[in-house]
């Protein structure tokens, strides 16, 4: 079960595409029916997750083919699915190096070395933060820069919140917050918003929204919790302080272009230059998709088109210049990760709880498990539009199945198991707790690399 990678596996690819949002998924599943067989790295941690930035929201309205929309999370399941099932081969790393001024070009990705003839680049853009003096101390002890996946946390309902921007996204998460009984002050530097029109008027009729036009966020203050925001008038000069127990950034984004500074042209604001409309780069056999080379668009669909033309236009170049061959692979991965997404597991009950299952759900397992099993347990703290959640679920899942039975794992919706998520002091989600012998042992917050929970874990077996 897993991806199982085996650097003898590799020889000199057709195709390796970095990034699994709907650019990089979408030009898999062209080259996979292409037959070139391609490589694609989901990226983990250091651009935002596999599956991409629409693993972090809710209902997603204006992909084609949805009538009645879809969740972000599924669409990205899909989109896999299809690309998995062309035969695409998927390595969930982050590539954190790539060379390309030697053809066939290299990279870094965990402890593999890669050799490409042509790559296709679709890492995105990750969201954007404002550098406040006090913000590290109070990330994720109040802020967030992600309201879906944080929003429904049970220290920010029937709170007073802020949002801050004036974007599409903006909108659409002060909109989401009052969803759960929260007064939302959505604070905007200019005198207008620039989200679309549908957006803004839903900001309007919503009694539970102030928006602050000309207001800029200075610094935040409180004590183990924020508590306030200092606010200044951009026209007056005039500062006030707002009594906010979360905030929620949504600035903008960056494009995720550091592997290829000083190898590729960019344009003013970072992104990856080409001429417009066309996947080419500065490069030959290198090709771009997507976020990373769209200050404008940014958007789903056109994420998924740009990795069409990418796709194509890699097929053309490898054909022209005669570098297309059979990759013999000795392991098929193809439909691995389908499984992953059917999670039929019940929530536990005293009728089918079982001491030594490696996997269960909710609070009745967890209390049981606490004071009853003497093995390492580690609780992922879930919601169920969390997007983040549900890349790392089957990760730790692994990591189980890998340890045999040494370990348990208990999943616990903090929807579902308000008071418990409370107790446990959960800020946002995901949240890993590892426990043994009712101890703590170790905290993550948001999606880490396998392995390190693999390593904790077997720390916790030898002591
Ligand atoms: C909250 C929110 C709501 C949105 N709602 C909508 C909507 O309703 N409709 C819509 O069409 N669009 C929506 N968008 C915009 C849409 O998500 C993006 O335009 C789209 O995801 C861009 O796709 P992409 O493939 O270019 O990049 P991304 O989705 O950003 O994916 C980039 C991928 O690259 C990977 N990566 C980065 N660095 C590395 C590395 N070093 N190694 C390996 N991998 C790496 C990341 O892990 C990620 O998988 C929304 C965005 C946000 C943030």
């Amino acid at each position: 079960m897993g991806f199982e990678v085996d650097s003898a596996n590799f020889q000199i690819e057709n195709l390796v595409i970095v990034g699994s949002g709907p650019a990089g998924y979408t030009a898999a599943i062209y080259a996979g029916r292409a037959n070139l067989q391609p490589t694609l790295i989901t990226g983990l941690e250091l651009g935002g997750i596999p599956g991409g930035q629409l693993m972090t929201t809710t209902f997603v309205e204006n992909f084609p083919g949805f009538p009645n929309g879809v969740m972000g999370p599924e669409l990205m399941d899909l989109m896999k699915a299809q690309a998995v099932r062309w035969g695409t081969y998927l390595i969930e790393e982050d590539a954190t190096s790539i060379d390309l001024l030697k053809h066939p070009f290299s990279l870094k990705v965990g402890n593999l070395s890669i050799k490409t003839n042509s790559l296709i680049i679709a890492t995105g853009a990750r969201a954007n933060r404002l550098g406040l003096i006090n913000e590290d101390k109070f990330w994720n002890r109040g802020i967030s820069a992600c309201a879906i996946c944080d929003g429904s946390t049970p220290q920010f309902r029937k709170e007073n919140l802020a949002v801050i921007g004036g974007g599409d996204s903006a909108c659409e998460e002060a909109d989401y917050l009052t969803k759960f009984g929260s007064y939302v002050h959505l604070l905007v530097r200019s005198r207008n918003l620039k989200a679309c029109a549908a957006l803004q008027e839903r900001v309007a009729s919503n009694s539970l929204i102030k928006v602050h036009f000309e207001k800029e966020l200075i610094d935040v203050e409180g004590d183990h919790w924020l508590k306030n925001l200092i606010v200044k008038n951009v026209k007056t000069g005039e500062i006030e302080s707002l009594d906010v127990r979360g905030l929620f950034y949504a600035i903008g984004h960056t494009p995720n272009n550091e592997l290829f500074k000083g190898q590729l042209s960019f344009d003013a604001k970072g992104y990856i230059k080409t001429e417009p409309g066309r996947p080419e780069t500065s490069i030959e056999g290198v090709f771009v998709a997507g976020d990373v080379a769209d200050s404008e668009w940014r958007q789903g669909v056109t994420a998924a088109s740009s990795g069409c033309k990418a796709a194509l236009s890699t097929e053309r170049w490898l054909a022209k210049r005669k570098l297309y061959k059979l990759i013999i692979r000795e392991k098929s991965i193809n439909g691995t990760d389908i499984n992953d997404l059917d999670d039929q597991i019940q929530l536990s009950n005293e009728n089918n709880f079982q001491s030594d299952a490696l996997w269960q759900k909710g609070s009745y397992a967890l209390r049981r498990l606490y004071h009853e099993s003497s093995k390492p347990l580690l609780i992922i703290y879930t919601a169920s539009e969390c997007g983040p959640c549900h890349v790392l679920k089957p990760q730790l899942k692994r990591v189980l199945n890998e340890l045999e039975g040494r370990a348990q794992g208990v999943e616990i919706d903090i929807q579902n198991d308000e008071e418990i998520s409370r107790q446990a002091g959960i800020t946002g989600t995901p949240t890993v707790q590892l426990f043994k012998n009712k101890s703590l042992i170790k905290e993550w917050k948001g999606v880490k690399q396998k392995s390190q929970f693999r390593e904790e874990i077997i720390k916790a077996l030898a002591n």
